[in-house]
């Protein structure tokens, strides 16, 4: 195993391809974590160095999650959250939000990436309503139909799916709609879908610069238009206050300056299924 991994005593899946960056990967750098490896850091600064604000941005992201989940669980009523493409455990996780208000809340993590489950199985194996699942989103029935999933989510009864900063990894050919509609008419109604994505600014060009960058270094990134990311929420009912950019969803403080790239880069909203 490389030196440049903090390990943390958790068990590394033989697959764990420490020569091709990931996203989790990529992103835990971005948050300032221990869980990448020299080609991971490599991609950030590339990305770094056409868009200074993604670590801005992806504090944005966490932070619009802990309030989407506090909202849910405290004021929603949700009990159960699936959430997809979940990244590497960093502070403070969807279960920790969720559970902090509801400690029987039940969170299922998927990701893709195998480095995903071993740091989590270390982490969160004290944690009864709370496991880590690896699946490809791209395949949305294998992952409903995933034995884990199914013993863990009661399907009969509302829920959050959450897709934060993973429908921008699923390329417009491996058709992203039809992944988000395959999970809506699954889910009963009353349950809740979460979305963010990197939005194109209009009058910025590092947005286009930034997903040429991404799509040619990692093999994922689509910086998608504000009718793309709506297409996400059709046939649901969105919340006020609709597809927003991230800090301005519900947010804690005010927004100081709207008008930057940091806050208006990824956008996100929240849905019901009627
Ligand atoms: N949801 C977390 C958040 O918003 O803070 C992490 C977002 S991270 C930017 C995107 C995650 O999606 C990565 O961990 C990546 O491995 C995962 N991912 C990408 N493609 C996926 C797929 N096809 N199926 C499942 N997970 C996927």
């Amino acid at each position: 195993f490389t030196p440049d991994s903090s390990g943390g005593g958790a068990a590394f899946p033989p697959e764990l391809n420490t020569g091709q960056p990931t996203a989790a990967r990529v992103y835990d750098v971005m948050l300032n974590g221990k869980d990448n490896f020299a080609i991971d850091r490599q991609v950030a600064h590339a990305s770094l160095a056409v868009m200074p604000e993604l670590k801005e941005i992806a504090i944005h992201n966490r932070e619009i999650l802990h309030r989407v989940v506090r909202f849910l669980a405290a004021e929603a009523g949700i009990t159960q959250f699936l959430d997809l493409g979940s990244g590497l455990p960093t502070a403070r996780n969807t279960h920790e939000v969720a559970q902090e208000v509801n400690p029987d809340a039940r969170v299922v993590y998927v990701d893709i990436d195998p480095i995903v489950l071993a740091h989590g199985r270390a982490i969160l194996a004290e944690n009864g309503n709370t496991t880590v699942v690896t699946a490809d989103i791209r395949d949305p029935q294998a992952v409903l139909d995933h034995p884990e999933i199914q013993e863990f989510i009661d399907f009969g009864k509302p829920m959050c799916v959450m897709l934060c900063g993973i429908l921008h990894h699923i390329l417009d050919d491996e058709d992203p709609n039809g992944i988000v509609r395959t999970l809506r008419d699954a889910v009963p109604s009353g349950s809740y879908f979460f979305i963010t994505n990197f939005t194109r600014l209009g009058d910025a060009s590092s947005s286009v610069e930034l997903e040429k960058q991404l799509l040619e270094q990692l093999g994922t990134g689509r910086v998608r238009t504000p009718a793309e990311l709506a297409a996400f929420f059709d046939g649901m009912e969105l919340l006020l206050p609709g597809i927003v950019p991230l800090p301005m969803w519900r947010p804690d403080r005010p927004v100081v300056d709207s008008t930057t790239v940091g806050v208006r880069f990824m956008t996100g909203g929240v849905a019901v299924k009627r």
